[in-house]
């Protein structure tokens, strides 16, 4: 006799959020990290996941917003005054002698320090540039007239993206809507192969494609991962995106322009990109609408330039936390530490507990001894071996009106007005194109980015 699969049981949304705060104390517990950056976490994973599910999700993470600006809370706080438990790490726990290092300060290793230093623990940070802080978090705001702001790295803070919002308003900063770089009233223009394909059309082949994108994340479904796996996500993460486009019998210019998102969002190559990559950015689209091809709503940036979170976070740290023009070669040491770390410069140090807070490409440059790194997680060196490096660049130029939201005809009669995102094939020249300014005070000129690729071969590490 067939057995019957047992009812889920459901919960109340009250419930929903305790059970998950539960686990997030238990994961931070475990993890000794911040409730808040577990709960974060999960809201990443949630949000790649469930995307279809945008609406529910936005409001939920609006919810926990409100409740933490309006109760002036931070993030851990928030998460103890719910459930009456107290913040997961104490300075007491930390023996005084153990000397944390964090190589790297980018974004990551600035709030590992920023945070160790928040719950009292002292650490060191090492960063290789000479002066500058923040690796990719790079803003501009003198280059261009009438101070309009610029990104060079990072750019859209996601709605899911809740740890990072909840650290710039909790560093006293304000976000803005900028929207991918796009007016709201508009429609994203594909230019394939030097002719127009408008939102329409793309969005009526994607009507044909959706379902099957749905059964391929169905059969390989998200994240697959060194020891959790299907037996077609292996397929798919080896087979070349365009193979598996024509497989599926994607229409020539839905391919193309597939092809350019992919290459825009993970900055290599057409041919680097395996199946898996295309199909987790879009699989979770409504059937109806294509958009958004960038796999999240890219809603903010921080007013004034991200780059000021970096900025913001160093002045909190105690005098002589953060070390200018150290760049670590190598590192060798026991498996539990202490680690030896060697300097470009000659010198050396010796760290109890190190944070390695480098691009995958400056890791893969490291001398790491062989036995030390043989004692990484399997996950850990089969990513330090394996991935590749993104080599995408911007561009910005600033005009002083917006043309590119001008309608425009496209033929057959068709008047259509853009709204500012434009994606190109081939690639030789631009992949995409945003409004850096949408969401700024109309006094500023406009700007627009524009994605290029850098010459083919090369690495940009850390650029
Ligand atoms: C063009 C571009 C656009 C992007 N757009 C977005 C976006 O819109 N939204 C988004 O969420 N993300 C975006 N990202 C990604 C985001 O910027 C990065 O994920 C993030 O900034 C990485 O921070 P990190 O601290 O991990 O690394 P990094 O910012 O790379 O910081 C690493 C730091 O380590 C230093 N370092 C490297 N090697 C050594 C060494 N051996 N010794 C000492 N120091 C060393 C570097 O100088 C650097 O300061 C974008 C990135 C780029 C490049």
């Amino acid at each position: 006799m067939a057995r019957r699969r047992p009812m889920r049981m459901a919960y109340s949304p009250v419930t929903n959020m305790l059970r998950r705060s539960y686990v997030a104390v238990d994961q931070a517990l475990e993890r000794d990290i911040p409730v808040e950056e577990v709960m974060g976490e999960h809201d990443e994973k949630r949000a790649k996941a469930l995307k279809g599910r945008r609406l529910k999700r936005e409001e939920m993470a609006e919810r926990r917003h409100f409740l933490q600006t309006s109760l002036g809370l931070t993030g851990a706080a928030l998460g103890a005054a719910l459930l009456g438990v107290p913040r997961p790490a104490f300075a007491g726990d930390v023996d005084p002698d153990v000397r944390i290092v964090v190589i790297g300060g980018g974004l990551s290793g600035l709030r590992c320090a920023h945070r160790l230093n928040e719950l009292g623990i002292p650490s060191t940070l090492y960063e290789a540039h000479p002066s500058r802080l923040g690796g990719r978090c790079f803003s501009d705001t003198t280059f261009f007239e009438e101070g309009a702001e610029v990104e060079h790295g990072g750019s859209f803070i996601n709605t899911e993206h809740v740890s990072m919002r909840h650290l710039v308003i909790n560093l006293g900063f304000s976000l803005r809507e900028i929207n991918g770089g796009s007016f709201g009233d508009g429609e994203a223009f594909y230019h394939i192969d030097g002719a127009f394909y408008t939102n329409a059309e793309a969005n009526d082949d994607w009507f044909d494609m959706a379902p099957k994108f749905r059964q391929a994340l169905n059969d390989a479904h998200y994240p697959q991962t060194f020891d959790a796996h299907t037996e077609e996500g292996v397929r798919l993460d080896n087979l070349p995106m365009t193979e598996w486009l024509a497989e599926i019998g994607a229409p020539d210019r839905f391919s193309k322009l597939v092809q350019s998102d992919t290459v825009m969002e993970y900055g290599l190559d057409i041919e680097a990109n395996h199946a898996l990559a295309p199909l987790y950015l879009l699989a979770w689209n409504s059937r109806s609408t294509i958009e958004p091809l960038t796999g999240g709503d890219e809603r903010f940036g921080v007013i004034g330039g991200n780059d000021q979170v970096i900025t913001a976070m160093a002045a909190e740290l105690p005098p002589g936390t953060i070390v200018m023009g150290k760049e670590l070669i190598a590192l060798s040491g026991n498996p539990d530490g202490p680690y030896t770390l060697t300097f470009q410069d000659g010198t050396t140090d010796v760290a109890d507990i190190l944070v390695l807070a480098q691009p995958i490409s400056k890791l893969q440059e490291l001398d790491i001894e062989p036995s030390l790194f043989n004692s990484f997680l399997p996950a850990h060196q089969l990513g330090i071996q394996n991935m590749l490096m993104a080599k995408n660049s911007k561009l910005h130029l600033q005009f002083n009106e917006r043309t590119w939201i001008n309608p425009v005809d496209v033929g057959g009669g068709q008047i259509l007005t853009p709204n500012g995102n434009c994606y190109q094939f081939p690639l030789d020249g631009f992949q995409l194109t945003w409004d850096e300014t949408v969401g700024e005070p109309l006094r500023h000129q406009a700007g627009i980015a524009l994605v290029v690729r850098r010459q083919q071969g090369g690495r940009a590490p850390g650029q």
